[in-house]
């Protein structure tokens, strides 16, 4: 008997009728003769109205308060989801992340999975049960809940899967796979039929938000293969896995963009050992993540430095960096919204050369300016203006030949 995790996102459980018709899918498999777990996430927009609440209660809530509340959108899903299951005639029990026996660190909203003891779900299935898991949620072993970062509910899927060594670990979602690019910006995408994890992984961490990044990374380090697919047909959708000879061949894989991104630059900094790390340690010392960072050639002594991060850090840089510019002795800094990221990615271009060349050249002739680039052996992201990113996508889309319509 196959042992199959299915994972469904927020939309695919956005409301009571699609809590039925996924409570149908599930077992429909389970009568089709597999073993299943379900992990479920919140229905769409909870965990953002649960994230209001607790502002409209105070500015700044406590984090480990933040987690106890969050965990309740999904174990409302995966309590209708038993109750629906039950309700057409199947036997469902839901357990909570820590009564599937995850246990995670203490880092709340972003806690890491420490261990999975499945015992409880394996003596549920072998009782003939179907396993209903709240995704996104564990608990640390002192017992206090956390929450595993947004999207964390792949996580969840993909840790169980490894864990209990399931047969099959399929990811449902809204749409029918990976595509080539978010297919609600650029039309003339094309689902990926297979993609490897490095480049799911770096779509995933360049904003390609059908998968959590964290999740790809955890899938590629067990090897567990996962299936992309739609929960609202049953077209097959992407696999995902270790790459294989003929993945190389193409050059792009995809494209992927990330809005609401911030430029800072410090301007008139010494040019001398060791600014560097003051900067960025002060920087992580109020706990900015930076993404991208560019330093300039140096200038009779002194050369600007320029990071990116994201727009929702402005207040705190806006606030902190001004006394760390003078500490370290700069003339001032410039922060700026209203940016974002474009990116194109695919292993193919570790023996492919031109392409940088060519990104650029079609985002020049359509006018769009390059602000910032960096590169790493299978990707090119640059920095434009937040207005002309869907055009940029598209542009780029194309040019690379890689939508339905070219
Ligand atoms: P779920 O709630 O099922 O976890 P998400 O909203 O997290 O679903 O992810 C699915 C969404 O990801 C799609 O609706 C799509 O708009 C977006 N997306 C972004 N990039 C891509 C891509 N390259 N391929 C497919 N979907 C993408
Ligand atoms: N409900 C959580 C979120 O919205 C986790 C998930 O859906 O995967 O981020
Ligand atoms: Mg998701």
């Amino acid at each position: 008997m196959s042992l199959i995790v299915q994972k469904y996102g927020g939309t695919s459980v956005g409301t009571p009728e699609r809590i039925v018709e996924v409570a149908g899918r599930i077992l429909r498999t389970h009568q089709e003769g597999s073993q299943v777990v379900a992990v479920l996430s919140a229905m769409s927009g909870v965990t953002d109205n649960l994230i209001k609440l607790a502002r409209q209660v105070a500015p700044h809530p406590a984090e480990r308060e933040v987690d106890v509340l969050l965990a309740t959108g999904e174990q409302t899903t995966i309590a209708l989801t038993a109750m629906a299951i039950n309700g057409l005639g199947g036997r469902a029990v839901s357990l909570t992340g820590r009564q599937a026996g995850i246990i995670t660190d203490g880092v709340h909203t972003k806690a890491k999975i420490s261990t999975i003891t499945p015992k409880r779900i394996h003596t549920l299935l072998d009782a003939g049960h179907i396993v209903i898991v709240a995704g996104f949620q564990g608990e640390t072993l002192e017992g206090v809940i956390t929450t595993l970062g947004r999207g964390g509910s792949d996580l969840t899927a993909i840790a169980l899967a490894a864990s209990i060594k399931a047969d099959l670990c399929q990811i449902f979602t809204d749409v029918d796979g990976v595509y080539t690019c978010d297919p609600r910006i650029v039309k003339s995408a094309r689902k990926i039929p297979e993609i490897s994890y490095d480049e799911m992984l770096e779509m995933a961490s360049l904003g390609s938000k059908v998968m959590q990044s964290r999740s790809v990374e955890f899938a590629k380090k067990f090897g567990v293969i996962f299936e992309v697919r739609s929960s609202f047909n049953d077209q097959p959708g992407t696999i995902v896995k270790e790459e294989t000879a003929g993945m190389e061949k193409v050059v792009i894989r995809g494209v992927s963009l990330d809005r609401r991104q911030a430029k800072v630059t410090i301007s008139g900094v010494p040019d001398k050992p060791g600014i560097a790390s003051r900067i960025f340690n002060e920087i992580a010392a109020i706990n900015v993540n930076v993404d991208m960072i560019v330093q300039n050639v140096s200038a009779a002594g002194s050369t600007d430095v320029s990071f990116t991060t994201l727009a929702d850090e402005l207040p705190k840089i806006e606030k902190h960096l001004g006394p760390i510019a003078s500490e370290i002795g700069a003339k001032g800094f410039a922060a700026q919204g209203g940016i974002a990221k474009l990116s194109v990615v695919g292993i193919g271009m570790r023996s492919h050369s031109g392409v940088a060349a060519k990104m650029f050249e079609l985002l020049g002739k359509a006018g769009i300016n390059i602000q910032m680039i960096t590169t790493s052996e299978i990707k090119i992201s640059v920095i434009i203006d937040e207005a002309q990113i869907d055009e940029g996508a598209n542009i780029v889309h194309t040019g690379f030949g890689l939508g339905s319509l070219e």
